[in-house]
């Protein structure tokens, strides 16, 4: 049976459902990481990074990536990756029509998502990127995570210290 979209049309049907999908697991993670004491994240904030020239002493083309969590005073980061379009070894099933189309836009969309982390790593950044069934699965195990991220990272302050300093303070009042 022929797809009844276009490409470009099922793409942006397809774009609708992740960014609903994106939303709620998102909101998911910023439960579980209130839930945490994981503080000092902003969504969506844009960071400009300059990719390697394409030619040899050519001009180096700056490239705007929105991660969907920054924390900029510790200087991390953390993607929610949709399993479809991200290309999840488990859940993404790629459709069978217009397969070729599929294969290669997926394909471009993993690329892409390497380089992004390629260029943010370089740029100093520490990337975590979750996957979307992870956190639908266990988002406080995912919120555990940067918080050791975050503890890890000098200058953390912002990131787990109030969680710390809130677990001391009831450790000493118990005693
Ligand atoms: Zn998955």
């Amino acid at each position: 049976m022929a797809d009844v979209f276009t490409p470009a049309k099922r793409s942006a049907v397809m774009a609708g459902i992740r960014s609903r999908n994106n939303r709620s697991t998102e909101l998911a993670l910023m439960w579980a990481m209130r839930a945490a004491g994981v503080r000092g994240w902003r969504r969506h904030v844009a960071i400009r990074l300059l990719q390697p020239a394409q030619y040899r002493d050519g001009p180096r083309r700056p490239r705007t990536v929105r991660p969907d969590f920054v924390f900029r005073e510790s200087r991390v980061v953390v993607f929610v990756d949709g399993c479809f379009w991200h290309g999840c070894p488990k859940h993404c099933t790629k459709p069978a029509t217009n397969a070729a189309w599929w294969r290669e836009k997926l394909h471009a969309n993993a690329e892409r998502d390497r380089e992004t982390t390629r260029l943010l790593t370089r740029a100093g950044w520490r990337v975590l990127r979750l996957w979307e069934h992870a956190l639908s699965a266990n988002a406080k195990a995912c919120a555990g995570r940067i918080a050791r991220l975050l503890s890890a990272t000098a200058g953390s302050s912002a990131g787990v210290a109030s969680a710390e300093s809130r677990r001391r303070k009831r450790r000493d009042s118990s005693t």
